[in-house]
């Protein structure tokens, strides 16, 4: 990387961490909620279930975390919900769902994903505190790919949902 600006490169996926792919937060302003505490409000905008906005006081957002390959290098990089729903093909709350069902989905979508090629825009992270650079794009080179969940539902003979 050389200085701040955003670098594309051609990429392999080589893992996804499937333990952790996605976190909560406010449906209304889009703050982290804190994951152990599924009742928890949002202390920022004092959301709460009578507000109209929104039926629940919470959503999933993707957060992903992967190690690619590029020609030259591994690197280690976030994807955060809108690059991952490349990947993905549905919502971090339809994935959500899915894997309610089908407990063995994230190591599935793992399996799915391994080895298929992108080009990803990768960014420095803006807070200082983040360690990984974080993925701005992700465009699909294989011209038959197919976002996780469409493989997956596939797999799980089923086309409900999402
Ligand atoms: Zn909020």
């Amino acid at each position: 990387m050389e200085g701040d600006k955003p670098t594309t490169i051609v990429c392999t996926v080589l893992a996804i961490d499937h333990t952790s792919l996605c976190y909560r937060v406010c449906s209304v302003c889009e703050r982290t909620l804190p994951d152990n505490d599924l009742t928890s409000l949002c202390k920022f905008c004092n959301f709460n279930t009578f507000n109209p906005a929104s039926s629940s006081p919470s959503k999933r957002l993707f957060r992903v975390l992967m190690s690619i390959a590029s020609d030259t290098k591994v690197l280690r990089v976030i994807c955060f919900d809108r690059a991952a729903k490349v990947l993905f093909g549905c919502s971090a709350d339809d994935f959500f769902d899915f894997a309610k069902l089908h407990p063995f989905a994230a190591v599935s979508a793992n399996r799915i994903l391994e080895g298929e090629m992108f080009r990803m825009t990768l960014s420095k992270p803006k807070n200082g505190n983040a360690q990984h650079l974080r993925v701005v794009s992700v465009v699909p080179l294989r011209s038959g790919f197919q976002p996780a969940i469409e493989s997956l539902r596939e797999l799980y003979g089923k086309r409900v949902g999402c």
